[in-house]
This record gives structure tokens, sequence and C-alpha cells, in this order.
């Protein structure tokens, strides 16, 4: 009989940006699943992909999914048998099984310049745009040659040319894809670096991964995994990619960043509560049966089956979660109440940092509450203010403010020297007096005109809080009423 393979489960996030809602969803379900099962839950950063990935953010991810009680067994920061669980430090691993699919024909090096790339793909036309396969069948001692003259090369993964590459999907059965719309995918780039494809799949071998639960996205990727796993003759993992997130609205399309807020970070400066936040993610694609909306952690784990995820796209709707929340805060008792007030709103270190900002502005402390009240609510009301600067219009505004937060969507070092920084060039470039830029900016950010210096009250109010406030007065009427 054969051997039931140990449960072991992993997220795989790349800490390219703030810590993701999504990434905290699979988190869940993977986190059950193995629980359930008995198994081992483990964290692995893909960090691979250096141009992509932004300082703090795996820390970030960590100290988020801490927050919300999701811990795993293995991990870069607590080590495990099969360490290291940090992709960047793997590569020697990946390099060398890229060349063992060489060296057994399953792959090949490929020498072809971006020029001819290029070229390539814009005489091509019809359904498939990839790869020609012009490196494909070189002979031997031409690669040899070419290798040893130091020409550049990537290693692409030989795919099927004929027929389907198919895979079978825990919840979505059989998913076949026609080979020719396949591409040899490069598995090893120029500079010795792994593609997501080819560490993916060498990690989780490696790891001993049994199940890869993940999200619908990468179903398109999985093709390339299961030829891959072929290719070295390992078994497979179930593959079980979960339902994506979607926005309320009508056409229930793809929670993101640039709509409303996704980071964990804003729930968490939001004020609500981790255990609120599990349940209401435990809702996504998945029910408890009955009429229960209300569970924890642990009752999710002793009801749940994996197959029974739906697939009908979960609505990530922000209101359900607030009424969630209501829910969880009005059962906090007096005492854990003030200590959440203690510890996550008037913390030690929330109050430290609006010090030295209000300490020259509040004669008596009976001021403190009222000057201080931005730092610590979420939106603001901007009906009674003056947020277009006299021979300014609303689009001129509009246009300010959406410029900014697009740069600041990009700044990762979020402390007031760079967002000085950011908001002084990006006033030059368009060219605005600094009196029509800063005064609009400082009541979108801060609700009041008499507030603290601009770029070190925006630090203070932090990076998600910041974007949040500006994606709202972007879109209050003030700025959008018709002329
Ligand atoms: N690094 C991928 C991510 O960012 C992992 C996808 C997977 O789970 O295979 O989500």
């Amino acid at each position: 009989m054969k051997k039931e393979r140990e449960v072991r489960v992993r997220i795989a996030p790349s800490p390219t940006g703030d810590p993701h809602v999504g990434t905290a969803y699979i988190t869940l379900f993977n986190y059950v699943f193995a629980k359930k099962m008995g198994g081992k839950f483990i964290l692995r950063l893909e960090d691979t992909d250096q141009a992509r990935a932004k300082p703090a953010s795996d820390k970030m991810i960590m100290e988020s999914l801490k927050w919300l009680g999701l811990e795993w067994d293995e991990g870069p920061d607590r080590g495990g048998p099969y360490a290291p669980y940090r992709q960047s430090e793997r590569i020697d691993l990946h390099q060398k099984h890229a060349k063992m699919l060489v060296a057994s024909g399953k792959a090949y090096y490929c020498f072809c310049s971006t020029e001819r790339l290029e070229e390539v793909r814009a005489k091509q036309s019809g359904q498939f745009t990839g790869y020609d396969r012009h490196c494909r069948d070189l002979k031997s001692e031409e690669v040899s040659k070419r290798l040893s003259g130091g020409e550049g090369a990537v290693i692409r993964l030989k795919m099927p040319i004929e027929g389907v590459v198919g895979f079978d999907d825990l919840l979505r059965g059989r998913i076949e894809i026609p080979a020719e719309r396949l591409d040899d995918t490069v598995l090893l780039k120029r500079d010795g670096f792994p593609t997501y494809h080819l560490a993916n799949v060498v990690d989780d071998y490696l790891m001993k991964i049994s199940h890869v639960i993940r999200a619908e996205e990468w179903i398109s990727s999985a093709p390339k995994h299961v030829t891959l796993y072929d290719a070295f003759g390992w078994e497979k993992p179930v593959f079980c990619h979960m339902p994506l997130l979607r926005n309320p609205d009508a056409n229930k399309t793809k929670i993101s960043k640039r709509k409303s807020p996704v980071s964990l970070n804003y729930f968490r400066r939001k004020g609500i509560l981790p255990q609120a936040l599990v349940n209401f993610l435990g809702l996504m694609g998945w029910s408890f049966g009955g009429d229960q909306d209300i569970f924890s952690v642990e009752q999710m784990i002793e009801k749940f089956d994996l197959s029974q995820i739906h697939l009908g796209g979960p609505v990530f709707d922000v209101g359900k979660l607030t009424w969630l929340n209501h829910q969880y805060l009005q059962k906090l008792n007096k005492t854990e109440y003030i200590a959440h007030l203690r510890n996550e709103v008037f913390s030690e270190e929330a109050l430290g940092a609006i010090y030295p900002l209000l300490r020259e502005r509040v004669e008596c402390f009976e001021q403190f509450v009222d000057k201080s009240n931005f730092f610590f609510t979420g939106s603001l009301d901007y009906t009674n203010l003056d947020l277009i600067p006299k021979g300014r219009t609303a689009d001129d505004i509009k246009m300010m403010l959406s410029g900014l937060l697009e740069r600041l969507d990009e700044l990762y070092t979020w402390n007031s020297k760079d967002i000085h920084e950011v908001m002084d060039k990006h006033m030059a470039e368009i060219a605005f007096k600094a009196k029509d830029y800063f005064m609009p900016l400082r009541l979108a950010v801060s609700g009041r005109k008499d507030s603290p210096p601009l770029a070190e009250s925006m630090e203070v109010i932090g990076r998600e809080m910041v974007r949040h406030r500006l994606r709202e007065v972007l879109k209050h009427k003030i700025l959008n009423a018709a002329v």
C-alpha cells in the first residue's frame, strides 16, 4: 500500500510591497488545512526577484501574519529541517537543478539576445507569442564552445510541442492547456538567478510540500510546473487554486491597491481586531454551515474540508468586515478593551511619535485630544474645507493629489525626509507654487490648516492611512462637483 504523504503546505510570498490581505487569506487556508491534517505549515520568502523586492517588506509580512496569529512551523526566522527558507539563499540549489535538466536533455541553453527575441515577437501574429525555440536543438559541441567562449545564455525548459499539458486541481478538476500555447519557459536567467517557476518547484520539492494551495492567478503557471516535475521525475504535489478576492462592485473586479486598501497594515491601523479579520477571511470561499458567520480559527479547523471551497468569487466587502469587527469589539471585556486601546491606539510608540510634533502647540492638555485627533482617526470630513486655492481648479488639485498618490505608492522608506523629497520633486515637476501644493495637501491629510509640519505628520499618520485619505479626498464631491 502506498504510504500516505505527510501533509506539508506552504505560503511563498514575494516581499514586493505591503503585506497584502490576499496573502493573509491564502495563509489562513493553508494554516487551517495543515492543522486539520496534523501537518506542517511553512513560510518561504520568494525573494529572488531582486528588482521587485522592497525594503522591509519581508519583515512586515512576518509581523502582520504573526499579528493575525497565523504562525508557521518552519520559516526564515525559526529555521526547520529544510532551511534556508529564504529563496535568495538557495540559488546554488536552483542552479544545480537547472543544470541537471540540461544534462538529462530536458532543458537547454539559449543564447538569443533580447534584440532577437524582440524581432521574433514583432513578427508573430495570432495566438502564440513566445520564444520560437531557435536554440532548442543546438548541437552540444556548439553549446560548449559558446559557453566556454564566455557567451551569455539562459536555460529554458523544453515544453511539449504537441498535445496538451494537464494537471488536476483539487477544486476545479482537470485543467488542460494546448501545448502550442506554451512557451519554452526560462528557468535560469543570464545573471544566474532562477525564475519563479524553477525556484518555486525546486523548493517545493526539496521542502517536501504535499499540497500547493495558492491563488487562482497561478493557474497559468501550473502547466509549466507540472512539466518541470515530470522532467525531474518527481512526484507532484496536489494543486489547489483558491478563488481570487473580488471587489463588491458590479463587475466583481479583482481587489487591487489602486481601488481600495488591501494592506494588512491598513486594517490594523483602522482598528480591526485580528480575530475579526481572520474570521472574515474564513468566509471567503468557505462557510461554516448553518447561518453561522462568527467563528474562531479553532472552530474553523474543526469543521474544515478543503474540497468544500466554493469557487464563485468571494467578495471582499469592507462593510461586512466592519460589521464583524463590531461584533468582536462588543465581546471584549473592560480589561481587554482598555488593553487594546493602550497597546494599539494610544501606545507608547504612537504617543511618542506625536509628542515632538505637539509639544509646542499644546498649551494645556485639554487641547491635546482636539489637536491630535487626525493622528488617530481614519477618514476625515472634507465637507467644509477650502481644498481649491484661488486661481486653481478642482482638476488641478485632483491631478496634483493623484500624482502624489502614485508616487507615494512606490515609496517604501516611509520617513519624513523621503516624503519631503518626493513632494518637492513632484511639486517642481508639475510647476505648482508651494502654497497651492501644500495647503490642499495639508487639508487632505490632516483635515486642518494648522497641523504640525506636513511631512513629519505624514510619517506619523502612516503610509497606509495617508494613501487612504488621498484616495478618499480624490473621490469627494468638493473635487468632483460638475461645474
Ligand atoms: N511567490 C509567489 C507569490 O508571490 C508564490 C506563488 C505560489 O504560491 O506558488 O505569491
